[in-house]
């Protein structure tokens, strides 16, 4: 019921604080979840692109990122209760990864940004283990490296700000293999974070 079908592809009827609480519960019980955050030129997007349509078939969790999504989903006469913006997402989970002890790995912008994001975070959520960090400038060569770095650091949850359809690309290939229980793609989400 709480999943609906909006053009053609899946997403979650659900609001932040609702997100937050069925990602808390999964990785708790270990399950391998997979979240992307919707929006109007991903949506745009999809009609080209078969592999992003399929990365959100096999995602976990569709959540709708902007405004666009829910006003579409309304002139469809569909019920989704709030925009679940992928920074908004993420700054409610680094504090639940504190909390519970999960280390987490930041992949993805320019290497001073993610540097500055990481630290932005252990100061603003005491407690929180960044088990790795690494900027998202990197090629096809390097991705198995990469994929490997965020292996050995024991990271529970994985971010990934890499652009789109940069990170979806990158997840849908590798996520299987980081051994991360929960992997979010966040655009832009590291600059914010970095402030
Ligand atoms: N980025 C990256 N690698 C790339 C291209 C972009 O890590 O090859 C980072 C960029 O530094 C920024 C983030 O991806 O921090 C989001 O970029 P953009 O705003 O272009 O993506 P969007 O949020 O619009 O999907």
């Amino acid at each position: 019921p709480l999943r609906i079908e909006l053009l053609g592809l899946p997403l979650d009827a659900l609001t932040l604080d609702e997100t937050v609480r069925v990602i808390v519960d999964r990785v708790e019980r270990g399950e391998p979840t997979l979240q992307v955050s919707m929006n109007a030129a991903k949506y745009v997007r999809a009609v080209e692109d078969p592999l992003l349509r399929r990365f959100i078939r096999r995602a976990t969790i569709v959540s709708p990122d902007g405004a666009g999504p829910l006003w579409a989903a309304r002139r469809f006469g569909l019920r989704v209760p709030e925009r679940v913006p992928g920074v908004d997402l993420m700054m409610a989970l680094l504090p639940e990864a504190a909390r519970h002890g999960w280390p987490v790995f930041l992949l993805g912008a320019r290497p001073e940004v993610v540097e500055r994001a990481a630290a932005a975070a252990m100061d603003r959520w005491p407690g929180l283990q960044v088990a790795g960090t690494h900027h998202g400038y990197f090629g096809p060569d390097q991705e198995a490296a990469v994929v490997e770095r965020v292996r050995a650091s024991g990271a529970r949850l994985l971010f990934v700000a890499m652009g789109s359809p940069r990170q979806e690309r990158f997840l849908d290939r590798w996520f299987d293999k980081t051994g991360v229980v929960y992997a979010q793609g966040v655009g832009g989400g590291f600059d914010v974070l970095a402030g």
